[in-house]
């Protein structure tokens, strides 16, 4: 062995030494638990771990699916509300939802074409072009995506003569990516399709894993899975919305029912090497509000050794306190405040007769507005670019969606800008609002005039 992989190797062990596995004792926490959520509790257990030692990480109270937007004619119809409650585990901080929603019925028939997000698909680009030039890729190299949707990704790899196999659960949308000429499977991925894809002879080189790992109701299976799937020098990277940003810059608002898990890199590092899988990288993305995109191998494979930005990062959760209940306990009454100074500002503006709109129609805003009981007493429409979406309501508020120039014919006082990751983009876009005096606000992080 040379010196190079034993220092990796000991650098390994002591990020599962340091990344407490153990159960804690927990103060009560300061939210207290109504009955509804002792009930909700009731039963639930840890998708990672199977504990069923869990605390309140924030209950959003009921709220429809954030993509069922409804037509006029839905509107006199009765509408599906789930429990939008997280929960933490106080044995390995897994910060979770119970599958309210299988993910069967979101994702089977999914109307989400990667493709037609211009930034996506130049995300896509970047990340194939860097894994093609540091792992050396070839056309004796395999690459799989999971949940590769439309052929987005693949698509790249395969412009440069590198094999690329897709794996999508949506019929649907693996057949617009074969239609594309690239190879796609029609299935869940996890534990029994890794097996069968080996059985084949598919076992990959890289596994792109992107924006799919908070999806997963079955954790375990998924991760095994990925395990079974990767040959014995190859390389897994996986894309996921980073929990410290959620907390930190106070993005409850990106908490759905069709994320089932919000993951530190302390706890993302915990569930692969419960798996036999090493994370020896990570990068920072800028994606969905900060993502990170891990880098993991198989633990035997120490020629990777763990990076310092790998151990920076990690450090500075467990400074942060990642690692510890207390830490999460309080999420929920930042929260429950970020609501009350929301409603106090639509309450004075709406009482002094000023009217207010909404632009965008995102996920994000309509866990926002149904948590805060925003509906047309506070909001009078909200604008979005997506044709598909005008003419709709917004679902569970009712809110109707317009077109942009809506705006400029009606001049609202303010305007809520619901999508705040791209605040910057909108207020070019909007800047002629000034010149009735119409103002911006943004709802999250805290709520800003702009
Ligand atoms: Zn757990």
């Amino acid at each position: 062995m040379s010196p190079d992989a034993s220092s990796s190797m000991a650098k390994d062990s002591q990020i599962l030494n340091d990344v407490n596995t153990t159960p804690v004792d927990v103060a009560p926490s300061r939210y207290a638990r109504t009955e509804a959520i002792e009930s909700a509790l009731l039963g639930a257990t840890c998708r990672f771990c199977g504990s069923h030692r869990h605390q309140t990480f924030v209950d959003l109270g009921m709220s429809p699916l954030c993509e069922s937007y409804l037509t006029r004619e839905q509107l006199d119809q009765m509408e599906p509300f789930y429990p939008l409650y997280a929960f933490v585990c106080e044995n390995c901080f897994l910060v979770q939802l119970k599958e309210y929603v299988t993910a069967e019925s979101i994702f089977s028939d999914y109307a989400y074409f990667s493709s037609y997000s211009d930034s996506w698909v130049e995300h896509a680009r970047r990340y194939a072009e860097a894994m093609i030039k540091r792992f050396q890729l070839n056309r004796d190299n395999r690459v799989v995506e999971i949940a590769s949707n439309d052929g987005y990704l693949l698509q790249h790899f395969v412009a440069r003569n590198v094999p690329a196999l897709g794996v999508e659960p949506a019929a649907n949308v693996a057949a617009v990516a074969r239609k594309k000429g690239i190879a796609t499977r029609n299935a869940f991925f996890g534990r029994e399709c890794a097996r069968e894809m080996v059985e084949e002879g598919l076992r990959a080189d890289l596994i792109a894993a992107n924006n799919v790992l908070a999806h997963v109701p079955d954790l375990n299976s998924f991760v095994a899975g990925l395990k079974i799937l990767l040959a014995d020098s190859g390389v897994l990277t996986v894309e996921f919305p980073h929990l410290m940003r959620l907390i930190e810059e106070n993005q409850f608002d990106t908490i759905y029912h069709e994320h089932f898990c919000y993951f530190s890199f302390c706890t993302v590092i915990r569930v692969f090497a419960a798996h036999g899988l090493t994370v020896f990288d990570v990068e920072k993305l800028p994606t969905h509000g900060g993502s990170l995109r891990v880098y993991a191998r198989h633990e035997q494979d120490t020629g990777k050794p763990v990076t310092q930005r790998a151990e920076e990062l990690r450090r500075r959760e467990l400074e942060a306190g990642y690692e510890r209940i207390e830490t999460y306990l309080s999420y929920a009454p930042q929260v429950a405040e970020t609501k009350r100074k929301l409603l106090d500002f639509l309450i004075e503006v709406r009482r002094a007769g000023k009217h207010v709109a909404g632009y965008g129609a995102p996920g994000k805003g309509n866990t926002l507005l149904n948590y805060c009981g925003i509906r047309t007493d506070f909001i009078d429409y909200t604008v979005d670019r997506n044709p598909i979406k005008h003419g709709k309501f917004l679902p569970g508020t009712h809110i109707p969606i317009h077109e942009p120039q809506h705006i400029f014919e009606t001049q609202p006082a303010y305007v809520v800008i619901l999508p705040w990751n791209l605040k910057d983009e909108i207020v070019r876009q909007l800047e002629g609002i000034r010149e009735w005096g119409g103002r911006f606000v943004l709802p999250i992080p805290e709520l800003t005039e702009l």
